[in-house]
C-alpha cells in the first residue's frame, strides 16, 4: 500500500510538472464514467443494422456533443453509428505516425445494464458488499488486494457497471480535454473513434479505416492498468449437423438412426482436458457452446480457439476427421460439417513489425507510474480484426476488472494513471520520423 501512495504521488508531481495549475478544471475520467453510465447502450445479437441498438446512436451523439465542447471540432457520428474526430498535432512541422485512439460504446448483454446505480467506495481491502446480498469477495477475487486504499466505482450489485467499456471512453475523452487544453504537451497527430456493438463482435467491421486516417491505433478496452495486450485467440466457428432416420421406435431395428444419440457420440470424442473450463493461459480449447436437436436432425455449435496457428489449423482437421470417421460408420451424408474462421491473432500482425506500439505503451506505462505487463487474450478484440485490416492495433488496460459482470469495478486512481499514460503516448508520438 505504501509503495502505491508514493506512485501515487509520483504521478500527481509528474503531471504538475507537465501541465501545471492548467488541470485543475478538468473532468476526471472517473466523473465521466459515473455520467456515461446513465446510458443503457446493450448491443443486440441477431440485428441487420449498425449499431444494433437506438441506444447507442443516443450515447454517440453525446459523445460528439462532448468531443467538439472540448475543442474537438471536427466530431462527428456517421451512418453506422461511429464517432470520429482528430487533434492535429501542436509540434511544427510534424511527421510521424498517426495514431488512434478506440473504445467501444455498448456494454454486454450478459447482465442487466438498465438504471445503473454506480457510487464510488473508499475500499479498505477485504470484502465489498455491494447491495442486495452481492458481495465483490477478496478470496473470489485475490486481485482486489492491490485496490486497497484507493476509490472503487462499483454499482448496488443490481446491474454491470459498464466500464467495459466506458472507463476507456472517459479516459480518451480527458487525454483529448487535457491536450487541449494545455499546448505544452506535445503530440502528434490524433485520431479518436468511438466505435459500437464490440459485444457481438461487429464493432471493427464498419469502422472507416479511410476516414479515420490513422496508422495505428490502441484499443483502450483491457482491465487492469498497465495491460498492454497483442495476442489473441486464433478462432473458429464449426456448425455441424446430424441427419438422423426416424422411424416408429416399435419397428427400429437396425433402421433407426437418432440424431441425438449421433451429435452425443461427437460431444464425446472431444478432448475433456482441452474446454474453456480445463485450459488457461496459452492452452486453447473446443467449445460445444450450442445443443439442439431431434431424432430426425441435431445441430451441434463448437468453438475453436488456440493462439498457435498450427495447433488452430490441427484442431480444425481434428474435427474434420471426426466427422469423416461418423460419416464412414452411418453413411455419407450423415454429419455434415461447416468450419467458418472469425478471427486470428493479432501478434501475426504486430509483431516484429509494429514492436514500436508495445514499446511505447510499456514506457507509458511506466511513465505515469505503474508496471506494464502482457497476458495473452483468452478471446478476441475489435483490434485483432482491425490488426488484419491493416490498422496495428493492440489494447490496453483501463483500470477496472470483473466485466460483463454485476461485480464489476474501475479504480478511480487507475483511471487518472491510464489517462497519464495516454498522454505520454501522445508525446512519444510527437517525435518527428526522419
Ligand atoms: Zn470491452
Amino acid at each position: 500500500m505504501k509503495k502505491e501512495n508514493s506512485v501515487r504521488t509520483e504521478s500527481r508531481e509528474h503531471r504538475m510538472r507537465k501541465g501545471g495549475n492548467k488541470m485543475e478544471n478538468i473532468t476526471r475520467p472517473y466523473e465521466r464514467l459515473l455520467r456515461y453510465t446513465r446510458y443503457e447502450t446493450a448491443s443486440r445479437e441477431g440485428v441487420e443494422k449498425s449499431p444494433s441498438t437506438d441506444s447507442q446512436l443516443v450515447f454517440a451523439r453525446a459523445l460528439a456533443e462532448e468531443l467538439r465542447a472540448i475543442g474537438v471540432g471536427d466530431a462527428a457520428v456517421d451512418e453506422n453509428g461511429y464517432v470520429y474526430g482528430s487533434i492535429p498535432s501542436n509540434v511544427p512541422g510534424w511527421k510521424g505516425t498517426t495514431i488512434a485512439l478506440l473504445a467501444h460504446m455498448d456494454v454486454s448483454a450478459a447482465s442487466p445494464c438498465e438504471n445503473a446505480h454506480p457510487r464510488v467506495e473508499a475500499y479498505a481491502g477485504g470484502d465489498l458488499p455491494l447491495g442486495g446480498g452481492v458481495v465483490l469477495r477478496e478470496s473470489d477475487f485475490p486481485e482486489l488486494s492491490r485496490y486497497a486504499g484507493k476509490s472503487l466505482v462499483v454499482t448496488d450489485g443490481s446491474t454491470l457497471l459498464g466500464a467495459d467499456d466506458k472507463a476507456g471512453i472517459a479516459e480518451i475523452m480527458t487525454m483529448a480535454e487535457r491536450l487541449l487544453r494545455d499546448d505544452t504537451l506535445p503530440r502528434g497527430d490524433l485520431r479518436i473513434c468511438f466505435t459500437p456493438d464490440e459485444e457481438i463482435g461487429s464493432g471493427a467491421e464498419l469502422l472507416d479505416l479511410a476516414r479515420l486516417g490513422a496508422d495505428a491505433a490502441y484499443t483502450l478496452d483491457g482491465e487492469a492498468f498497465g495491460g498492454v495486450e497483442y495476442e489473441t485467440f486464433n478462432a473458429a466457428d464449426a456448425k455441424l449437423r446430424f441427419f438422423g432416420v426416424s422411424v416408429h421406435p416399435g419397428s427400429a431395428k437396425g433402421v433407426l438412426r437418432n440424431a441425438v444419440l449421433m451429435a452425443a457420440e461427437f460431444i464425446d470424442a472431444l478432448p475433456r482436458d482441452q474446454f474453456p473450463e480445463t485450459t488457461e493461459g496459452y492452452e486453447g480449447y473446443f467449445f460445444a457452446e450450442g445443443l439442439a436437436g431431434t431424432v430426425e436432425s441435431a445441430e451441434l455449435h463448437c468453438l475453436i480457439r488456440d493462439h498457435d496457428a498450427e495447433k488452430f489449423a490441427a484442431r480444425k482437421a481434428f474435427l474434420q476427421e471426426l466427422a469423416a470417421k461418423m460419416n464412414q460408420k452411418y453413411g455419407p451424408g450423415a454429419v455434415e460439417l461447416t468450419l467458418t474462421d472469425s478471427y486470428y491473432n493479432m501478434r501475426e500482425k504486430l509483431l516484429p513489425a509494429h514492436q514500436d506500439l508495445i514499446d511505447a505503451a510499456y514506457a507509458a506505462v511506466r511513465a505515469a507510474g505503474g508496471q506494464p505487463f502482457s497476458l495473452p487474450v483468452r478471446g478476441g478484440t475489435d483490434g485483432a480484426r482491425l490488426s488484419f485490416r491493416g490498422l496495428p492495433c493492440p489494447n490496453l488496460g483501463t483500470g477496472g476488472g470483473n466485466y460483463h459482470s454485476r461485480l464489476e469495478y474501475a479504480c478511480v486512481e487507475d483511471m487518472d494513471r491510464c489517462v497519464d499514460m495516454l498522454v505520454e503516448i501522445a508525446a512519444h508520438y510527437a517525435k518527428n520520423q526522419a
